[in-house]
């Protein structure tokens, strides 16, 4: 047949289906979401889904915003920060140069820049897996940073983003803050000084909402109206009435989520810290994951070894610089320990 499209697609996680299982490989929260958006679930009427949802999903703009201290003009709203990302590729990367980022970062990058035929360079990040800033001045069509960077889970200075944004004004510097509340410091006030910034988050992770597919991106209102222009000009209802409002009373409790994701930033670094004891090499991380390299076993082996004990972490095989490391997402305290047990039965 004439026209078909051939293309490598991104590969996420397993999503085993057991019932005893210690699932951290994804990266999901490790706690429940906020009690108020299981109460609003209870009292969705279904009778509304007759209607389509919101075109501007005006209620959950004017959350974000009062809580975020911008305009409801500086966010667009997706299904999932991916598809919020995958617009912003569209968007704003359209000229023949080469839009870079690092060739060890979130796996879906690559896959935009294939499927839309969007020209990139993935530039190596050094030995230690920093994201060297002098690197970002280069001539470029663009550039992606995660920050903290995935899988690495380290953390740039907003200093240094701040430099590549005021270098790189004649193009658009996409920062996927994704894990911005596990520890670091966001790129927001840059929005007061650039407007070739757009920083895009997610529910999936801070949140505790992957399953629900809501996302969002910030940044200047002419920087907003285009990508609402391709948004609109693809999928105009992306997000669903339901996921709208679960993620505005997500929104309204700021209090508990403050409190499970300092819970999870403290036992990341009581879990990196019992690694580290073992003797493993822990990278540095700002995020709900740490990447780490065991000494005494191989990763793939200790990979097996969690697998049959129902563990599930992430193992990059095929990425040669990573292939010596394991990512395991920080989960509960009592889960963490028993990873810890597993992990000292095969050292
Ligand atoms: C999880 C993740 C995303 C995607 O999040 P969704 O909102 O679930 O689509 C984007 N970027 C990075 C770096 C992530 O880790």
């Amino acid at each position: 047949m004439k026209g078909l499209r051939e293309i490598a697609p991104y590969i996420p996680g397993l999503q085993p289906q057991e019932k005893r299982m210690i699932k951290i490989n994804t990266n999901e929260n490790a706690f429940s979401p906020s009690p108020r958006v299981a109460a609003a679930l209870a009292a969705f009427d279904a009778g509304e889904l007759r209607k389509y949802s919101s075109l501007d999903n005006g209620d959950l703009r004017a959350i974000l915003a009062k809580n975020n201290g911008i305009l409801a003009e500086q966010i667009i709203v997706g299904n999932g920060s991916d598809d919020v990302l995958a617009l912003a590729f569209l968007s704003f990367f359209n000229s023949s140069d080469k839009v870079i980022f690092p060739d060890l970062t979130y796996g879906f990058y690559r896959v935009w820049c294939d499927l839309f035929r969007i020209p990139f360079e993935e530039i190596a990040l050094t030995e230690n897996f920093e994201l060297r800033t002098a690197d970002y001045l280069r001539e470029n069509g663009g550039i992606v940073i995660a920050n903290p960077n995935a899988p690495t889970g380290i953390y740039k200075s907003l200093a240094e983003i701040e430099e590549i944004v005021k270098q790189n004004q004649h193009v658009v510097v996409i920062i996927d803050e994704a894990y911005i509340a596990f520890g670091g410091e966001t790129a927001l006030p840059l929005l007061e000084k650039y407007d070739n910034i757009f920083i895009t988050r997610t529910f999936s992770k801070d949140a505790a909402l992957a399953g629900l597919r809501v996302g969002y991106g910030i940044g200047s209102p002419k920087l907003i109206g285009i990508i609402n222009a391709v948004k609109n000009s693809y999928n105009p209802y992306s997000v669903d009435m339901i996921a709208e409002k679960l993620a505005v009373v997500a929104c309204e409790d700021v209090a508990y989520y403050a409190k499970t994701n300092g819970e999870i930033a403290e036992i990341r670094d009581w879990f990196s810290a019992e690694l580290l004891a073992l003797g493993f090499e822990v990278l540095p991380s700002l995020t709900n994951f740490v990447l780490a390299k065991p000494v005494g076993v191989s990763a793939a082996e200790l990979y097996a070894h969690l697998q049959a004990k129902k563990i599930y972490v992430r193992y990059f095989g095929d990425k040669v610089r990573i292939a010596d490391y394991l990512r395991i997402s920080i989960g509960k305290q009592a889960e963490m320990v028993e990873v810890l047990m597993a992990i000292q039965e095969i050292l």
